[in-house]
C-alpha cells in the first residue's frame, strides 16, 4: 500500500477531537499485540528464507484456539509463499459471503539501514516498531482478534465470513488473485491494509479525519521505444533514436488526460473541500466536485501531486535508456512510462491515447506491466458507508468520514475485477509524519489498539448479521 491521504491532513481545518478511552476488550486487546509482535517477528519477505507460512501457521493457531475447527482453516502453500483461508459458517446459506482480506508478506527491510532490527518487534515511547507495524501485521492481529472476540461473545453470524490472507501482496500479487477466483461469488471484501485511512493531527495527535477508499487507481508502465540502423556519429543520419523518443516524451509529459469524477471521488471532493483550511483549495475541490470541466479548479488541483492524482489518469516517464557507445549513433532508445489510471478505463485504450499524444510514427509502445488489472471503482453502499460511520464514531465520535479512492494497488483489484465490490477499512490512525509503510523504521502507535478491537467487532457484525 503506498502514502496517500496525509497530503491532505497538512491542509485540514478542523479541531481535533478527543478519543474514548476505550478498553472494552481487553482480551482480544492483549492478544492483537502479542499476535501482532509474534508475526512481525518472522521475515515473510519474498525469496529463500520467506516466513510468510510460519506467519499463516501462527493465524491459524490463534483461530483454532479461538474456536475455529482445524478444518476450517486452510494454509495453501504456494513457491516460497502460502496464503491462508478461514470461515465462520453463517447460519443463512442464502446469504453471499463477506471477505476479510489482508496480507502476511512484508516488503524487504534492511539491518544496516534501520535504527533498531526491521524483525525484532521493540515497544518503545508508546511505539511499536518492526517492519509490518502499519504495512500491515499489526491490521492482520487486530482483524483476526476482533474475530476471536465475536466468537468469544457468542456472536453467530448469518452471513458466512472468510479470512482470506494472502502472502505476496508486496511483490507477485499471484496469491490474492487465486483467492479473488475463489472468492469471486462473495457479497463483498474488507481489506485490512493501511492506506493512510485515519489522521492523527501532527501537534496534538487527536484523530482528525478517517477515509475509506471504493476504488483504486489501475497500475500500467508502458514502454516507449525509438529504433535507428544507428552508424559512425562522424557521419550523422538525420534521424536520430534519442531525439525522436525525446521529442515523443516531451509531448506525453505534457498531456493532460480528461478529468472526471466517480460516486467516490465526488463525495470525496464535496466533503473534504469543506474541511479545507487553503481557500483556493477548498474553492477548488468544491468546485470540480460540482463541474469536472472547471479550468479553474482543474488548475489548483493539478498543482497539487496527490489532488493530481485523483482527477484523472496521469502518465509520468519514469525510465529511459538509451545510445550504446559515445561515439556512434544510437540503434535505440526506450523509456518507461508509468500511468496510474482512474477506475473505468482499460489500460489498453489509455495506452492508444498516449501513443497519439506522442505523435512519433517512428515510436513504438507496449504494455509492460506485470502484476496488475484493471478494476472498476465499488459502489458508495450505502449499509457499507452507514456501518463504518457508526463504527468510528463508537471510538472517535464527531470526526469526520469521508469516502475515497486510493492512489496505489491492493489485492481489492482482483476482486473488484470479477464484480465483487471492495473497501480498505483499516482503523489504524497515525502521524502524517510517523507514517513509515514500506520505508524505514516502521512504527504503529499503540494507542491504536483498543479503539480497533471496538470498531471491528462492530463493522463486522453489522456487515454479517
Ligand atoms: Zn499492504
Amino acid at each position: 500500500m503506498t502514502m496517500s491521504r496525509f497530503v491532505l491532513a497538512a491542509t485540514l481545518a478542523l479541531a481535533p477531537l478527543p478519543a474514548l478511552a476505550a478498553t472494552a476488550h481487553p482480551l482480544a486487546e492483549a492478544q492483537a499485540l502479542e499476535l501482532g509482535q509474534k508475526i512481525m517477528a518472522m521475515r515473510s519477505v519474498r525469496g529463500p528464507g520467506n516466513e510468510t507460512p510460519k506467519v499463516a501457521a501462527a493465524i491459524r493457531d490463534a483461530l483454532v484456539a479461538g474456536g475455529w475447527a482445524a478444518s476450517d482453516v486452510e494454509i495453501v502453500p504456494m513457491d516460497d509463499t502460502a496464503y491462508l483461508v478461514a470461515q465462520w459458517q453463517g447460519s443463512d446459506p442464502k446469504l453471499k459471503p463477506l471477505v476479510l482480506s489482508g496480507h502476511m508478506d512484508v516488503v524487504e527491510a534492511k539491518r544496516a539501514d534501520w535504527q533498531r532490527d526491521p524483525f525484532v518487534p521493540v515497544i518503545e515511547d508508546g511505539f511499536l516498531y518492526g517492519r509490518g507495524a502499519t504495512d500491515m501485521k499489526i491490521d492482520d492481529a487486530l482483524m483476526v482478534s476482533s474475530m476471536i472476540e465475536l466468537r468469544r461473545q457468542g456472536f453467530r453470524p448469518r452471513r458466512t465470513i472468510i479470512i482470506a490472507l494472502s502472502g505476496d501482496e508486496e511483490t507477485l500479487m499471484k496469491t490474492g488473485q487465486i483467492l479473488a477466483e475463489r472468492f469471486a461469488g462473495a457479497e463483498m471484501v474488507l481489506n485490512a491494509d493501511f492506506d493512510g485511512n485515519g489522521v492523527l493531527d501532527e501537534t496534538s495527535g487527536k484523530p482528525v479525519l478517517y477515509t475509506w477508499h471504493g476504488a483504486e487507481k489501475t497500475y500500467a508502465d508502458f514502454e516507449l521505444e525509438v529504433t535507428n540502423p544507428g552508424g559512425h556519429s562522424s557521419k550523422p543520419r538525420l534521424d536520430n533514436a534519442i531525439v525522436q523518443l525525446s521529442e515523443a516524451l516531451v509531448r506525453v509529459g505534457a498531456y493532460r488526460f480528461k478529468p472526471e469524477v466517480n460516486d467516490l471521488t465526488r463525495a470525496y471532493f464535496a466533503s473534504s473541500g469543506l474541511l479545507q483550511s487553503d481557500p483556493a483549495m477548498r474553492k477548488a475541490m468544491l468546485a470540480f466536485a460540482a463541474d469536472q470541466t472547471d479550468r479553474e479548479a482543474i488548475g489548483v488541483l493539478t498543482g497539487a501531486p496527490f489532488m493530481y492524482g485523483m482527477i484523472g489518469t496521469t502518465c509520468i516517464p519514469t525510465m529511459v535508456s538509451a545510445g550504446h557507445a559515445i561515439n556512434a549513433q544510437p540503434q535505440r532508445a526506450t523509456a518507461n512510462v508509468n500511468c496510474r489510471i482512474f477506475p473505468g478505463h482499460q489500460p489498453a485504450d489509455i495506452m492508444a491515447e498516449l501513443k497519439a499524444a506522442a505523435a512519433m510514427p517512428q515510436m513504438t509502445i507496449r504494455d509492460v506491466t506485470e502484476g496488475s488489472i484493471a478494476s472498476p471503482a465499488s459502489p458508495l453502499r450505502s449499509d457499507v458507508k452507514a456501518a463504518i460511520e457508526k463504527a468510528i464514531h463508537k471510538v472517535y465520535p464527531g470526526i469526520p468520514v469521508i469516502p475515497a479512492m486510493s492512489l496505489g494497488a491492493s489485492d481489492n483489484m482482483w476482486y473488484r475485477s470479477k464484480g465483487v465490490p471492495g473497501y480498505i477499512v483499516s482503523p489504524l490512525f497515525v502521524k502524517a509524519s510517523d507514517y513509515h509503510s514500506h520505508g524505514l523504521n516502521e512504527k504503529v502507535p499503540l494507542a491504536n489498539i483498543p479503539p480497533a478491537i471496538t470498531y471491528y467487532t462492530s463493522l463486522i457484525s453489522d456487515l454479517s448479521k
